[in-house]
């Protein structure tokens, strides 16, 4: 049996569970009125984040809503200058050029997002901004950064000497593949459950390592790096942003739990949907992690070395997720 086979046997029962679009509406609107609210509070980020999740955790004990706090849990990465993927020390584009990308969904289905801004470290809160305070969901490059100007951030060189000695020795072959669960792959999905049982999300990153000036990923899109639907759960991705693009795989994973499928098998079926699409083994990452309504939650990536961070009950985790390749 060749790979493609395996693949495509391997999947189909997950695939067959899959119900007609009309069933959906009906079923999801039943199990929305079934859904009670978890008003536990609990905080879960892609990768194994255990200060960020904490401090994004401790925040909603402390009675932050959950926008806020997945904003204040994210940002410890974004000035962590030890973590390459996520604001400042994060490695630049080909140019040499540090741009971050980053989005936020809250419990009404408000949103912002911010895209290629330069100088700005919290670009989360950015995007939190955007939200609040402009009539936009977006904005991009100088005119996002101007933005954030206005509301008191300071520029700041985001390229730290470290990045810089990796992206000139990078420069000396200059050849460009996306590797798989190295440093290039670290983005910050994050989504907290507050005490009134609302869910909000946030997803941060510096991108792809030695991207293309201008490139934007999955991270900062609304569907594809982050979805959230209060009466459903929500969901965020981390990885090759394009095979995410290409699927709008946050949006799928609400939709399929809102078909009654768990955030486990949703994870696992957007990730089908990206493999269905390949031909033979990928050589890229793409990882799912989602929570529902009822606060289950559930992860799935392409390749191994996947993992989350669960914080709940003053207790924080990091659990490995499962993945196709082993
Ligand atoms: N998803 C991000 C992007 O494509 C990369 C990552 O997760 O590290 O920009």
């Amino acid at each position: 049996m060749n790979r493609r086979n395996f693949l495509n046997k391997s999947y189909l029962g997950l695939s067959t569970m899959l119900v007609a679009p009309e069933t959906i509406t009906s079923l999801g609107n039943k199990s929305i009125s079934s859904i009670s609210k978890n008003s536990e509070t609990y905080a879960i980020s892609t990768w194994s984040v255990p200060e960020a999740n904490m401090k994004a955790g401790r925040a909603l004990e402390g009675g932050f809503s959950a926008i806020e706090a997945v904003v204040k849990g994210v940002a410890y990465e974004e000035s962590n200058l030890l973590n390459t993927t996520v604001g400042k020390g994060g490695a630049p584009d080909r140019d040499g050029v540090v741009s971050l990308d980053a989005c936020v969904m809250n419990h009404t289905g408000d949103c912002g997002a911010v895209l290629a801004v330069e100088n700005i470290t919290h670009v989360a809160a950015l995007a939190k901004e955007v939200m609040e305070k402009t009539p936009h969901v977006i904005l991009a490059g100088k005119g996002a950064r101007q933005f954030a100007i206005k509301q008191g951030y300071k520029p700041e060189n985001l390229l730290t000497e470290k990045s810089k000695k990796a992206w000139e020795k990078w420069l000396k072959n200059g050849n460009y593949q996306p590797e798989i669960n190295v440093e290039n792959h670290d983005t910050i999905g994050m989504i907290c459950c507050d005490n009134s049982g609302n869910l909000s999300g946030a997803c941060t990153t510096s991108g792809l390592a030695y991207k293309m000036s201008g490139r934007v990923g999955d991270s900062p899109i609304i569907g594809s790096g982050l979805y959230i639907d209060n009466n459903v759960g929500g969901a965020v991705a981390t990885g090759l942003g394009e095979e995410v693009i290409k699927t709008v795989g946050s949006f799928l994973i609400v939709e399929l739990m809102r078909g009654g499928l768990s955030p486990q098998k949703a994870c696992e079926e957007a990730v089908n949907r990206i493999l269905e699409k390949q031909k033979g083994k990928p050589n890229f990452q793409v990882a799912y992690l989602a929570t529902n309504k009822n606060g289950e939650v559930g992860a799935f990536s392409i390749q191994k070395g996947f993992s989350y961070t669960f914080y709940k009950n003053k207790l924080n985790k990091n659990i490995p997720s499962n993945s196709i390749y082993k």
